[in-house]
């Protein structure tokens, strides 16, 4: 990778400040593009120092024209938790529809790849198990999950439709839940939330009776599968799901939390948020094949190392105890 230039856009967020990493890691320049919306500084500050690294105070929703080269663009910019996306919901269509069509023009004047962090969303509140590439989804334009759910579809179609009528190199990832250090302790996620809670005594809020189901990944697995995925030898210009298939409950996620955790927190039943999908697993059997791609990382292993992050981040807070 060396002196490849890669443009991140959400760069300082979650999954992009581990991208910006990686990369640097490899010999590339990294620009890392973010609004600071939901990214932060703190993911990204150790990084400011490296000659390698630029970060670029921009709002993805106005044209970007850095003039320069870039050969690799990756789209991980949009809220990603459901009461921050849904907190401002024209403005998260916004930033993945119009930011998406943005970084696409870019990718088509620079003549560069680009990946689209797309989600698992876009099956919305699916039929079958585990949930295949071809799978279509069940979901509905109206509902507080619709502005993610239908912006990051409609995304999908820009992908598609500015590759084949334009000739743009695209890559597209279906994320599934991922988590691990860097998270936001306050984004709402459920890991974020269980271990956070679990570490400063508060109970945790499971919503609903807890037996709906999700996936975890762990974030250096998906760092590996998306880069894996965006680097492939063969195009691969179709949806690629890229996640842990190990499927828990949510009542079955928190307690494995409080015994990790060690905390006498308790489970404190909330109501479910309307639209919540009852189950989630990726069929990841043409990650495997195409990329040759597995997660490695069990559950309670990452929880550890996840664990160890929200530690350190609630001791620098200094959060009191509820
Ligand atoms: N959830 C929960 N307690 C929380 C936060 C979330 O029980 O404090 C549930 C939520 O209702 C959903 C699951 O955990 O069923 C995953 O939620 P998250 O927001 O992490 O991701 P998503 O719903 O987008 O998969």
């Amino acid at each position: 990778m060396d002196n490849r230039s890669v443009l991140i856009a959400g760069g300082a967020g979650f999954l992009g400040s581990h991208l910006c990493k990686h990369y640097l890691d490899r010999g590339a320049r990294v620009i890392c593009v973010d609004n600071l919306s939901s990214g932060r500084m703190r993911n990204i500050e150790h990084l400011l120092d490296i000659t390698t690294f630029r970060f670029v105070l921009h709002d993805i929703t106005d044209p970007l024209d850095l003039g320069e080269r870039i050969d690799f663009i990756i789209n991980m910019a949009a809220p990603a938790s459901p009461p921050r996306y849904q907190a401002d919901p024209i403005a998260t269509f916004d930033t993945i529809v119009i930011g998406s069509e943005n970084l696409l023009k870019l990718a088509r004047k620079a003549g560069a790849r680009i990946l689209q962090a797309s989600t698992s969303e876009v099956y919305g509140d699916p039929e079958i198990i585990p949930q295949t590439e071809e799978y279509c989804g069940k979901v509905q334009t109206m509902g507080p999950r619709a502005c993610y759910d239908e912006s990051k579809r409609a995304a999908e179609t820009l992908f598609y439709d500015f590759h084949h009528s334009l000739g743009v190199d695209i890559r597209v990832a279906r994320i599934f839940n991922t988590y691990g250090p860097n998270m936001d302790p306050e984004d709402g996620r459920v890991v974020s939330n269980f271990i956070v809670q679990a570490l400063s005594g508060r109970g945790l809020t499971v919503y609903g009776d807890g037996h709906q189901t999700r996936s975890f990944c762990y974030v250096d697995d998906m760092i590996t599968g998306l880069t894996a995925l965006m680097h492939s030898k063969v195009d691969i210009f179709d949806p690629v799901n890229l996640g842990n298939p190990g499927e828990f409950s949510i009542l079955e996620l928190a307690k494995i939390v409080l015994e990790e955790t060690q905390s006498n927190s308790t489970i404190e039943f909330r109501d479910l948020p309307k639209d919540d999908p009852e189950f989630r697993r990726p069929d990841i059997s043409k990650a495997q094949r195409l990329l040759d791609w597995s997660p490695e990382v069990p559950l309670r292993e990452g929880l550890r190392q996840t664990i160890i992050y929200f530690a350190a981040e609630l001791g620098r807070n200094a959060q009191p105890t509820e």
